[in-house]
């Protein structure tokens, strides 16, 4: 069985006075809760922040997207090791605003995930459609083609060390995020379910292992549902990220439908 996964993503929010409320609520009130884990991907400028309230506890924290190269002359971007300098352990790649506001593409996502996961950190990779693409009946087509575009370029041990680093799946329709509306259990289910078969056209024992989280407008008041499903192993939060309470809250629902209590060396091994 697979261990959920609650990852709260804050987008271009915070300042240190609120970074550390919400912080130290969160340390609090997750303190008990040992069957899933629990990440917030923070803006860049407030790592050091979340390194030194988080580094004891049972959160850990991760960059909101990174660079593909190691160094240089390129202003304004963030090296992957600059990430791990802050132990951030995740990071996300290819989310829909990073897609729509800023242009990345597959390719780019590709790059990025693999300069991450020679930098060890676990990539958290989003994918998902439009609202015209999803009306037009392409969301398999448009989420496996962002997959693909990943996958194609991972050889066979760059393959096994995503997996060692527990290299987890996002489904984001672009359509829920940050709009209120969140897909229906059963719609997520059906795109999870084609995620984690697509993965295992590559690799069986992997698509049983790898984690697919469900992002989109999740809340404390839908996140039983979503989470209850078979192949959805928890979810990537936005804006409900922002309130202790609230992220609190789905990360306890997280919790209670999780009964795996680590990873074993065994779940990550691919065979
Ligand atoms: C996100 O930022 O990845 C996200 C899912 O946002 P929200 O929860 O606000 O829809």
């Amino acid at each position: 069985m697979r261990r959920n996964l609650v990852v709260g993503n804050w987008k271009m929010h915070g300042n240190i006075k609120s970074n550390q409320l919400l912080l130290e609520s969160l340390t609090d009130g997750l303190r008990d809760l040992k069957n899933s884990d629990y990440v917030v991907c923070v803006p860049n400028p407030y790592l050091f922040q979340a390194r030194s309230l988080l580094e004891a506890t049972n959160i850990a924290w991760g960059g909101q997207n990174v660079n593909q190269f190691e160094e240089g002359a390129f202003t304004g971007a963030v090296s992957p090791h600059m990430l791990t300098d802050l132990g951030c352990t995740y990071v996300l790649l290819g989310h829909s605003e990073r897609r729509v506001l800023f242009h990345e593409t597959n390719l780019s996502a590709a790059a990025r995930f693999d300069a991450a996961i020679k930098a060890d950190l676990t990539p958290i990779l989003c994918v998902g459609e439009t609202l015209a693409e999803h009306d037009a009946g392409l969301t398999e087509v448009i989420v496996a083609s962002q997959m693909d575009a990943v996958m194609a370029t991972l050889g066979d041990e760059d393959f096994a060390r995503a997996m060692h680093l527990n290299m987890v799946f996002a489904y984001e329709p672009v359509w829920a995020v940050g709009t209120g509306k969140t897909a229906t259990p059963e719609q997520a289910q059906e795109i999870h379910q084609f995620i984690r078969q697509r993965i295992a056209r590559r690799n069986a024992g992997a698509a049983s292992k790898v984690r697919i989280i469900y992002g989109g407008s999740v809340k404390a008041s839908n996140a039983k549902e979503l989470f209850a499903m078979p192949d959805v192993d928890g979810g990537l939060v936005g804006g409900a990220s922002l309130n202790a309470k609230e992220f609190e809250a789905i990360c306890r629902v997280a919790n209670s439908l999780s009964s795996n209590p680590c990873l074993t060396e065994e779940d990550h091994i691919v065979s």
